[in-house]
């Protein structure tokens, strides 16, 4: 087809399934979480902190994205830090913390793994498995993420081109998982300014190259709070299907990604915005709160 011949440097073998492409699927993969729709008409707001540190945090926390339009809460339990003195995480003490916040909010929950022994524990209190940038040439850990079912937000390695990316990707869908969100977090570029550098061009290519739904992590992306909300904004302009932000309740006492935080407030505004830009780009934000269990 006319959009993969026109993929200059593909590594796709033409003997391959690629599943992941348009060519072998046209229409829009939408995946449905708790009745809300990924890769829709409407955008999807994940929000919550970088790591669940405790009950108070979590809970403060996700009440606030709740009433502040998030759709989906986040929130990390194993986590993928540099160094390996700093802050882990709560493992499954953290995995009940976000039970009880999707119990008392409503809000279906994602979470990462990092590890394939980890995979069935997580699997059993998450509604999306994450899987983070370190670990997108994880291929045991991809497979594995195939095999489950639950919906897969896939994020895309810090040194990745886009071709690996999908080709990660396959692994996951080639196990027979056809629901992966694709995640853009910034990749590794020269430039020590930001955190990373957002990679916003990497949305319409997804768009073109692949059925999958397209979210965009500002705040992996940049580093730095300030800049999450014009590049979220941007993101939905560019055509992304959702945005991933970090979210603290008290960003300067947070054990990770503090200084890349929003205070809740500024999540709210930010939701006001995203809003009017949806609009301009012919969609909507996705208000259907799932009431309490
Ligand atoms: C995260 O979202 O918690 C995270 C660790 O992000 P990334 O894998 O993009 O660094
Ligand atoms: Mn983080």
């Amino acid at each position: 087809m006319e959009i993969h011949k026109n993929n200059r440097h593909s590594n796709f073998g033409s003997s391959a399934p690629n599943l992941v492409h348009r060519q072998t699927k046209a229409s829009d993969t939408v995946i449905n979480v708790n009745g809300i729709e990924i890769g829709g008409k409407e955008i999807v707001i994940i929000a919550g902190p970088c790591a669940v540190e405790n009950r108070e945090q979590l809970l403060e926390t996700a009440k606030k994205v709740h009433s502040g339009g998030a759709n989906i809460l986040r929130g990390g339990v194993y986590k993928p830090r540099t160094s390996p003195y700093s802050f882990q995480g709560l493992g499954e003490e953290g995995l009940k913390y976000l039970s009880e916040a999707r119990k008392v909010t409503g809000l279906p929950v994602v979470t990462e793994v990092m590890d394939t022994r980890k995979m069935e524990l997580v699997c059993e209190y998450t509604d999306i498995i994450q899987i983070g940038s370190r670990s997108m040439h994880n291929f045991p850990l991809l497979k594995e993420a195939g095999k489950c079912r639950k919906p897969v937000l896939f994020k895309r390695g810090l040194m990745a081109t886009i071709d690996e990316y999908l080709l990660a990707a396959e692994y996951i869908l080639s196990e027979g998982n056809q629901e992966v969100i694709l995640c853009e977090r910034g990749i590794r570029t020269f430039e020590n300014y930001t955190r990373n550098t957002l990679d916003l061009s990497v949305v319409p290519i997804l768009k073109r190259q692949t059925h999958l739904p397209v979210i965009v992590d500002p705040s992996h992306g940049t580093g730095h709070s300030w800049l999450v909300p014009a590049m979220a904004k941007a993101a939905i302009a560019a055509g992304a299907d959702g945005i991933m932000v970090e979210v603290h309740n008290k960003p300067l006492d947070a054990l990770s990604d503090g200084q890349q935080s929003l205070y809740p407030e500024e999540f709210t505004q930010l939701v006001k915005d995203i809003e009017k830009i949806a609009l301009a780009v012919g969609r909507k934000i996705y208000h259907f709160q799932p009431s309490p269990a």
